[in-house]
C-alpha cells in the first residue's frame, strides 16, 4: 500500500467512523429520551401535575440542542385551560426545520406527538406513577429522532417541518386544539399533519397502523416507496381520520392528518408502561420511514386534501356540533311571568302581578347528565293586595344544578330538571300603598330556592321555573311570614 492509498484508507475509516458515531448517537438519544421522559421523577407527565415543568424544560432543551429553530422566537406556546373548574396552563413545545425551497418553505408539514400522560395516583398509600413510555414518550422521542434525520438531509427538504410536542392530549386533545384554534401558524399553510402516538411496540404488534392516509391527495401512492425502502410492515390502514388523538384537531380544520402507531398491544394506560418494554430498533426504523416520507411529500409541487376528504362534511359537522356542545358557554336570558306575596300566617293572599327577568347565564357541562348553570339577572317584580300594589327592582345572582338527559348528543338537544338557590338584592321599589315607602316595610336582602324543567335545542334553552323566597321580606312585621312567590318562563341563548 503506497502513501496515497494509506491516506485514502485512513480518510475512509474516519468518514465511516464519523457516520457510524452519528448514527449511533441518534439511536442512543432515542432510548435516552424515552428513559428520561418515562422516569419516575417526571411523575407521569400529568396535564395538571406541578412536576410537568421538568418535562417542558427538558423538551425545550432537547429541541434547541437538536438544532430545531424556535417558532416566532420561542419554543413554548402557552395556553390556558378552564375545564374541570380549576384553571391550568398548558404548553406545546414547537420547533421548526426550515425547508430549502424559496417558495415551498412557506408551507408546513406538522410532525406531532403528545408528551403528556396520566400523572400519578395514590393507591393504598403507595404512589403509583403512570410513566407512559409507549404512550407517548415513544412518539415524542421518535418525532425528535425524525427531526434530527431531516436536519441531516435538509438539502432535500423543500417544505418546512414543524415539530410539535403537544400538551393535554390525554385531558382532551387540548394542546392540538389550542394550536389550530389560535392559528399559531396560518392553517392554510399546513399541508399535512402526522401524529406519532404509541410507536414503541412494533415487534409485539408485528406491524404499524397508518390511519387517515386517504385524507391527503395521492397520499397512499406517495407512501409506497418510503414504505418499501423501510421494509416495515403495515398491518392496518383506515380511511377515516383517527379521532382519539391529535389528528382529530387538524382533521376538524380540513387539514389532512395521518396517525402512525404500533397499536394497542401495549400496557396501555397501565402503570407497567415503562421504558424497558419498548422496541427501540422499531422506533428508529419508524423515524427513518417518517423522515423519508416527509422528504418525498416536501418535494411534491402541491399537497392538497383529497377530494374525498374535502367533501367529507362529517368531520366539519362534528366539529360544529362539538362547539355547540362545548363544556363551558355563556349567553343571555330573558324571562317573563308573575309574582305575588304569599302570606304564611294570613287567610288571604295577594294577587300576582307581571314579573320580568333578564341578564347573563353560563353553563358548565360537568358530565353528560349534569350541568352547573349560573345566572345574574335584573328582576322587576311585585304583588298586589287590597291595600295597593308594590314593585321592586332587584339584582339576582342564582345557581342551579341541572340534571339532563344525555347533553353530549351530536344534535345538541336534551331535557332537564333543575334545582338551585338565589340571592335577591332589592335595590329600588315603589308602592301606591298609602303612607308607606317600600323599604320602610321591606328588606333589601332576600334568599330563596328555585326549581324548574326545560329543554335545550343546541344553543337555545327554554325553561319554566319557580322562585320561592325563604326570607320573610316584611321587616315591620317579622313574624308575618310574607314571602315572594314567582313563576317564569325564560329563554336562554348561549353563544
Ligand atoms: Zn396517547
Amino acid at each position: 500500500m503506497n502513501n496515497r492509498q494509506t491516506f485514502i484508507l485512513l480518510v475512509s475509516i474516519f468518514i465511516c467512523a464519523g457516520l457510524f458515531s452519528q448514527t449511533s448517537t441518534i439511536g442512543n438519544s432515542l432510548k435516552k429520551n424515552v428513559e428520561i421522559l418515562a422516569s419516575d421523577s417526571f411523575e407521569g407527565r400529568g396535564f395538571k401535575c406541578s412536576s410537568k415543568a421538568l418535562t417542558i424544560d427538558f423538551l425545550t432543551r432537547e429541541f434547541a440542542e437538536a438544532g430545531f429553530a424556535p417558532l416566532h422566537g420561542s419554543y413554548q406556546q402557552k395556553f390556558m385551560d378552564f375545564s374541570y373548574l380549576a384553571a391550568a396552563e398548558g404548553t406545546n413545545i414547537i420547533g421548526v426545520i426550515e425547508g430549502t425551497d424559496s417558495i415551498l418553505k412557506n408551507e408546513y408539514i406538522v410532525l406531532g406527538a403528545h408528551y403528556d400522560h396520566l400523572g400519578w395516583n395514590m393507591e393504598d398509600s403507595v404512589k403509583v406513577i403512570f410513566n407512559g413510555a409507549d404512550d407517548n414518550a415513544s412518539g415524542v422521542a421518535t418525532m425528535i429522532e425524525t427531526g434530527k434525520k431531516l436536519l441531516l438531509n435538509r438539502s432535500q427538504l423543500k417544505r418546512s417541518v414543524l415539530l410539535i410536542a403537544f400538551d393535554g392530549e390525554e385531558a382532551g386533545l387540548k394542546g392540538s386544539k389550542d394550536f389550530v384554534d389560535k392559528k399559531v401558524v396560518d392553517l392554510s399553510k399546513i399541508k399535512v399533519m402526522f401524529s406519532l402516538d404509541m410507536v414503541g411496540m412494533y415487534k409485539k404488534n408485528d406491524g404499524l397502523n397508518i390511519v387517515g392516509l386517504y385524507s391527503l391527495e395521492n397520499g397512499t401512492n406517495l407512501f409506497a416507496d418510503p414504505l418499501n425502502r423501510s421494509g416495515l410492515k403495515v398491518k392496518k390502514t383506515k380511511n377515516s381520520i383517527e379521532r382519539r388523538t391529535d389528528t382529530k384537531s387538524f382533521g376538524d380544520k380540513q387539514i389532512p392528518a395521518i396517525h402512525i402507531t404500533t397499536g394497542l398491544l401495549s400496557p396501555y394506560h397501565k402503570p407497567e408502561d415503562d421504558s424497558d418494554s419498548l422496541d427501540y430498533k422499531g422506533m428508529s426504523r419508524i423515524a427513518d420511514l417518517v423522515s423519508d416520507y416527509c422528504i418525498v411529500l416536501s418535494n411534491e409541487d402541491s399537497l392538497m386534501a383529497s377530494n374525498a376528504f374535502a367533501t367529507t362534511k362529517d368531520e366539519a359537522n362534528d366539529a360544529k356540533s362539538k362547539t355547540n356542545n362545548s363544556i363551558f358557554s355563556i349567553g343571555y336570558d330573558l324571562g317573563a311571568g308573575s309574582n305575588y306575596h304569599f302570606y304564611k300566617n294570613e287567610f288571604f293572599n295577594a294577587k300576582p302581578v307581571f314579573a320580568f327577568e333578564g341578564g347573563l347565564s353560563s353553563q358548565l357541562k360537568i358530565t353528560k347528565n349534569f350541568i352547573l348553570q349560573t345566572e345574574i339577572n335584573y328582576e322587576y317584580l311585585g304583588s298586589e293586595s287590597v291595600f295597593g300594589t308594590m314593585r321592586t327592582h332587584s339584582i339576582v345572582p342564582a345557581m342551579d344544578l341541572v340534571f339532563t338527559t344525555n347533553n353530549k348528543r351530536k344534535d345538541g338537544t336534551f331535557f332537564f330538571l333543575s334545582a338551585g338557590g338565589f340571592y335577591r338584592y332589592n335595590f329600588a321599589g315603589s308602592t301606591d300603598v298609602k303612607n308607606m315607602s317600600v323599604f320602610s316595610a321591606y328588606n333589601h336582602d332576600e334568599f330563596g330556592v328555585k326549581y324548574g324543567v326545560g329543554f335545550q335545542l343546541k344553543k337555545f334553552q327554554i325553561n319554566f321555573h319557580s322562585k320561592l323566597g325563604l326570607t320573610p321580606i316584611d321587616k315591620s312585621l317579622p313574624n308575618s311570614g310574607v314571602f315572594n312567590r314567582g313563576k317564569y318562563i325564560s329563554i336562554v341563548r348561549f353563544f
